[in-house]
């Protein structure tokens, strides 16, 4: 199997200013590609430590594609370095110089004279279209495809599609490689993997990854054959086992979100939902409404922060409250019942809690949240002990609660 480098160029990138989201897009879109990235080298715009790091990057992989520092400036020096790498001098191609002249041009304005540098490219090597001014370099050296792309993130993106993709496919030597995600909720990364057991293993065909984000666990499955057929063939068993063992934790594909999955499944069976909201201040309701078409199934929400409005605005009866606390079980369950009945929808969810930091006490402590859903089904409470801190106490919060109500709406 052919591997990658990259090769990240910038200072931005090393002081922290400028995430480097060009190597992850790299390493995503490379892998589907069956080209997995065996490594990734991050340099300071120096010729010297550039040209280490091709050296380095050349070692390991058959692909090495070098992003940034081909601008107009004293600190670009991906060109040269890349030069200085492959031993040779750079060349004035005069029909790059005339484009970047012809950019200008256009918006009415010289070509700075520091542009003309960009119309330079190490001899032997070809320029690579860019909507930007800066072309790309493709070269070649012992069998091994070095390119560089622009820094900025759309055009290297642009680039790599048109420019890079087709020959990298060929390349690759036609194995075919399918990914799918799964999308899971409900229980922590250390759970999963232990609930999936070998699956994860590394080498395996399908390999089985596990990422985290904002709580949401995506599951990725690498399949790789001889052609797409069986890749596809080879995924959906792998897809099945892992649903079968994850049951309900899965609760998506792709790119699906939670609120996504929800709404959907709203719509499909043409209920409508209402909520009544304390800790999370209306997130709940931001994520509902986030989907387009969310007119369909949300009804009405009310962030009911005091005691005062709970018993105003929802109707939880004021003794209640005073009984077992604002943040109860009884309180929770009230507050989705009352919402369901004023608002006249089929779902309604109640959330109640303690964000934090302060307002813990030893029975409640921070990160205490009840979440109710209520239907004609009856009413489903649960009892959630979040930790870290407030925002993620209450995303969370609000994630749990679609989420039962995903599990409402399967059942
Ligand atoms: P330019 O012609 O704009 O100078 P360039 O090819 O020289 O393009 P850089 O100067 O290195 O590219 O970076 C241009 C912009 O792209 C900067 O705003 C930088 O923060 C951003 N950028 C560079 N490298 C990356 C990266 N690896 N990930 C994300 N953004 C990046
Ligand atoms: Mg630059």
């Amino acid at each position: 199997m052919k591997k990658a480098s990259i090769v990240s160029v910038g200072n931005e990138l090393l002081n922290g200013q400028t995430v480097n989201s060009n190597a992850a897009h790299l390493g995503a879109e490379l892998l589907t590609i069956g080209i997995p990235v065996a490594g990734s080298f991050t340099v300071a715009d120096e010729i010297d430590s550039i040209v280490r790091s091709l050296e380095q990057a050349c070692d390991e992989a058959d692909v090495i594609i070098a992003t940034g520092g081909l601008g107009p400036t004293d600190d670009d020096l991906t060109r040269q370095a890349m030069a200085k790498f492959l031993g040779v001098e750079l060349e004035l191609h005069d029909d790059l110089l005339e484009k970047i002249q012809h950019f200008f041009n256009r918006l009415n304005r010289n070509m700075p004279e520091r542009n003309k540098i960009q119309a330079y490219i190490p001899a032997g090597a070809a320029a690579l279209p860019n909507i930007g001014t800066a072309p790309g370099i493709r070269a070649e050296l012992k069998g091994k495809l070095l390119f560089a792309l622009p820094g900025v993130p759309q055009e290297m993106k642009r680039m790599f599609e048109e420019s890079l993709l087709p020959e990298l496919r060929r390349f690759a030597g036609g194995q075919a490689v399918v990914v799918r995600k799964l999308k899971c909720f409900g229980a922590g990364e250390s759970t999963i993997a232990e609930l999936l057991g070998d699956a994860m293993e590394r080498g395996r065909n399908p390999l089985v990854n596990c990422t985290v984000s904002s709580g949401i666990i995506t599951l990725h499955i690498i399949a790789s054959a001889e052609n797409e057929t069986q890749a596809q063939a080879m995924a959906d068993r792998q897809e099945k086992s892992l649903r079968n063992t994850l049951g309900e934790l899965v609760y998506g594909t792709g790119d699906q979100s939670l609120e996504q999955v929800v709404g959907e499944a709203l719509a499909r069976q043409a209920k409508t939902v209402a909520v009544a909201e304390s800790c999370t201040g209306g997130l709940l309701a931001k994520l509902l409404t986030d989907i387009p078409g969310a007119s369909r199934y949300f009804a009405h929400g009310w962030i009911t922060y005091s005691n005062e409005a709970k018993a105003a605005e929802l109707g939880v009866p004021a003794d209640l409250i005073e009984k077992h606390g604002a943040v109860s079980e009884q309180v929770a369950e009230s507050m989705a019942r009352c919402a369901r009945r004023k608002a006249g929808t089929d779902f309604a969810i109640g959330i109640t809690g303690i964000a934090g930091p302060g307002g813990a006490t030893e029975q409640k402590p921070t990160g205490l949240v009840y979440i109710s859903v209520d239907s004609d089904q009856g009413c489903d409470t649960e009892r959630c002990l979040f930790s870290y801190d407030r925002r993620f106490v209450r995303l969370r919060s609000a994630q749990t609660a679609l989420n039962m109500l995903r599990q409402k709406l399967n059942n």
